[in-house]
């Protein structure tokens, strides 16, 4: 532990985060090895929850739960809280990698209250469920003041099609302000790749990945997945004209997209929030680029009809307070924020400490070209 010392709490955070992702994967490798994956219907049979989804998310918010308490850790399962945590899932180890890099100046002073945590166990079950293994992370996204700020995608079964036992793991992660680490990117992309959906279409989101006249569609499984395919170059635009998405799907892509300089908001182009008391659903669908954001907000605007459009609406911002932080981390440590507020309208208070939203959201504007990740 002495080696954190001094260390920023974003850092250290990061750095726990990094590490229990590679366990996390660890357990979702063994999950499949095992033979039985534990398939539970959540809203239906293309809504999933297996034993990896379980033992995963156990894993991440008590790891982390344990070594930063005062932190709102938000995951997507129901589990009882009451089930006994076996030793072997809870991992404390911090990444050195990670805290070698050095602390971006305006995230050096972030406090616990000002952090949020949302952990998607298991992005892409329906696809692990189907033997699409490379379709599958594990996601957490790092918010502080309500902006995707840090990213950590783990990816178990990496390449599972061309290495033996199904692969192996690898973990991409990212800062605002630093960069991306952990990949390696196309050097040019030709023509207009959009990535979408495997198992969640219907006529709205075709509708809406047609307005902006893909040269293909790549249709795969998970939102960590299709942001993997954009910070890769090997699509330019992840569209997904639905709500099926929620916090936990894309705080961590958005995070590792932005310290890139791409983009990702809902489909009319506005930003997504991350406080603790957001509507989990991502109501405005999700819109993620490389590169000429814009120009796919203007084309889904002015080629899908506005009765369509109508039915996305953007998240108001809605920053809570310290005391509603501290009551969510309460009732959600473990289990589903299932009591979670939907953002009302916004309160957009001052923000005191050393970074505010707008500047959180100013320091993403790098261009894609200028980053100083390791590639
Ligand atoms: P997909 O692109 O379909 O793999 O979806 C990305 C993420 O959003 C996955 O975690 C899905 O489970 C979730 N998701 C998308 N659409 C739906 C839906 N209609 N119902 C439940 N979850 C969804
Ligand atoms: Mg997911
Ligand atoms: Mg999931």
């Amino acid at each position: 532990m002495a080696v954190a010392e001094g260390v920023p709490l974003l850092m250290r955070l990061v750095s726990a985060s990094v590490s229990v992702s590679y366990r996390a994967a660890k357990i979702a490798r063994d999950v499949l090895i095992s033979g039985d994956l534990g398939i539970v219907e959540k809203s239906g049979k293309n809504d999933l929850q297996t034993q990896a989804d379980r033992s995963v998310q156990r894993c991440i918010v008590a790891s982390l739960h344990k070594q930063f308490p005062n932190i709102p850790i938000f995951g997507e399962e129901e589990l009882a809280p009451t089930t006994k945590i076996p030793d072997e899932f809870i991992e404390l180890k911090l990444d050195e990698e990670v805290l070698r890099h050095k602390c971006p100046d305006n995230l050096k002073d972030i406090k616990n209250e000002e952090i949020v945590i949302w952990v998607d166990p298991l992005d892409g079950t329906k696809e692990f469920t189907e033997g699409f293994l490379d379709h599958v992370t594990v996601l957490i996204g790092i918010a502080v003041r309500g902006v995707a700020t840090a990213g950590i995608i783990n990816q178990p079964f990496c390449n599972y099609e061309a290495k033996p036992k199904y692969g192996e793991s690898r973990c991409i992660w990212g800062v605002l302000g630093l960069g991306s680490f952990g990949f390696e990117r196309n050097t040019h992309l030709e023509g207009n790749i959009i990535t979408t959906t495997r198992s969640h279409s219907d006529y709205t989101i075709t509708k809406t990945v047609q307005a902006c006249e893909p040269t293909e569609v790549l249709r795969v499984g998970g939102a960590g997945h299709k942001v993997l395919l954009l910070i890769e170059k090997k699509a330019h635009a992840y569209v997904f004209a639905s709500i099926g998405c929620k916090k936990w799907d894309t705080c961590a892509p958005e995070a590792i997209l932005h310290s890139l300089g791409g983009n990702l908001t809902d489909i009319h182009g506005k930003p997504i929030p991350y406080h603790a008391n957001v509507v989990h659903k991502n109501t405005g669908g999700v819109l993620a680029t490389v590169e000429n954001h814009d120009w796919y907000v203007n084309q889904i605007r002015d080629k899908v009809d506005a009765e369509t459009l109508s039915k996305f609406e953007t998240v108001k911002l809605a920053p809570p307070t310290l005391e509603s932080q501290l009551s969510q981390k309460t009732l959600n440590i473990g289990s589903n924020a299932s009591n979670a507020t939907p953002a009302g309208d916004s309160t957009n208070g001052k923000a005191s400490g050393s970074a505010s939203s707008e500047e959180l959201r100013m320091s993403r504007k790098r261009p894609f070209e200028d980053s100083d990740s390791k590639l």
